[in-house]
């Protein structure tokens, strides 16, 4: 068997490389490499494609982050709830804004942030809450809202892995009072270098999240308050106008070539993605459980399979984070869950009788 990647972007390439060159030489003839007409259009298309009123580009998805929550007034005292199973930059930015993010537990079956952990930690010093749509399935956002509604508190989703999820027919990142982006290579709208976006409806955010992504200025070279210099690429932009016209075949792709591994899988002892009936699942990751799961990765090594730990250590216990006291099996289903779970290759361009082959091999391991 031939090497299979967990995600194949030379692939996907493929697929679009004239297009992609004929932008990108569109940009370099235009001689406006830093905003301009494609970051403008393409926030349009975001905006319209969530449903919103504002799309902000910015530098990268932690940017989108960092410069949503600053906008927001989030800092030094303040208390951000959030989930510890995520990538690291949704918490980072709550720290590097001086502000302490607290973490609470997951739902074992959706691997989201547990609403009912989140009530038992708002006091007086919550100020926000970020749900993570991790792996691309959608948080409990109605619940999310209600309480952060009854306790006045920010409620930024962070939709860097689930652009084109949706929630009760809603599509992410139109629920929350923002959302955060990010189109590193590897998610499902992926730029070929790195970029960000925040999408609001509340007009007053935007705004300052366009004066803090260009220095705090405005007008230029007038500045009002500190900011950063964090723009998305036009080269970048002009690229992932084309990709937005594709994402919802390539999102779809990725459904199906799930709902064949759950078939597959079913006799096997893996633990296979949940997916709750009243939203759409766009599979970022394709992610299992295996209680013998370090010995099985390294088996699909050895056959040529790569797969990955998406993540090895949950934030809380991250030695950034020593100080904030998080003992271990302090936030226990998180916990449970970095040392279970991991990845299976999936992206749209992946065959069927590739995903067959993966599973046979899965199968060869357990009956060995
Ligand atoms: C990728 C990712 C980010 C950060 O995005 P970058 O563009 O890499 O800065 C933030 N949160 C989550 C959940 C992510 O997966």
């Amino acid at each position: 068997m031939k090497n299979i990647p967990l995600l194949d972007l030379q692939a996907q390439l493929a697929t679009i490389r004239g297009e992609v060159l004929t932008a990108v030489e569109k940009v370099l003839d235009s001689g406006q490499y830093i905003m301009g007409p494609e970051v403008k259009a393409f926030e349009e298309e975001v905006a319209n494609y969530v449903g919103v009123k504002h799309a902000v580009g910015v530098g990268n998805g932690t940017d989108a982050l960092l410069l949503a929550l600053d906008a927001a007034g989030i800092g030094a005292g303040d208390e951000v709830i959030t989930t510890p199973f995520t990538f690291f930059a949704t918490s980072e930015v709550v720290s590097r804004l001086g502000a302490t993010p607290v973490f609470v537990d997951i739902d074992p079956k959706t691997y989201n942030i547990d609403v009912d952990q989140i009530k038992a930690k708002i006091n007086e010093k919550t100020k926000a809450i970020i749900p993570v749509h991790i792996f691309g399935q959608p948080a409990n956002m109605d619940e999310i809202m209600e309480l952060a509604e009854k306790h006045n508190l920010f409620v930024l989703e962070d939709a860097a892995q689930a652009m084109g999820s949706e929630y009760k027919g809603r599509k992410i990142g139109s629920l929350g009072h923002a959302a955060t982006y990010s189109f590193f290579p590897t998610k499902n709208l992926g730029g070929y270098g790195d970029g960000g976006m925040v999408v609001t409806n509340d007009d007053e955010l935007a705004s300052k999240i366009r004066i803090l992504r260009v220095h705090g200025s405005n007008p230029k070279y007038y500045h009002s308050v500190l900011g950063y210099n964090s723009r998305l690429d036009a080269i970048q932009a002009a690229i992932l106008r084309i990709k937005l016209r594709h994402l919802d075949d390539w999102n779809n792709a990725r459904r199906q070539k799930a709902a064949l591994y759950n078939e597959l899988l079913k006799d096997t002892p893996l633990v296979t993605p949940y997916a709750a009936e009243d939203r759409k699942h766009i599979y970022h990751l394709y992610i299992v459980q295996a209680e013998d799961r370090d010995d099985l990765m390294a088996y699909l090594k050895e056959k040529g399979i790569s797969t990955g730990v998406y993540y090895p250590v949950p934030l809380h216990r991250q030695k950034v984070y020593e100080s904030l006291g998080y003992g271990e099996g302090s936030i226990p289903n998180a916990e449970y869950m970095a040392k279970r779970t991991f990845a299976l290759p999936l992206y749209a361009e992946l065959s069927d009788e590739t995903i067959h082959a993966i599973v046979d091999t899965i199968k060869t391991y357990y009956n060995k």
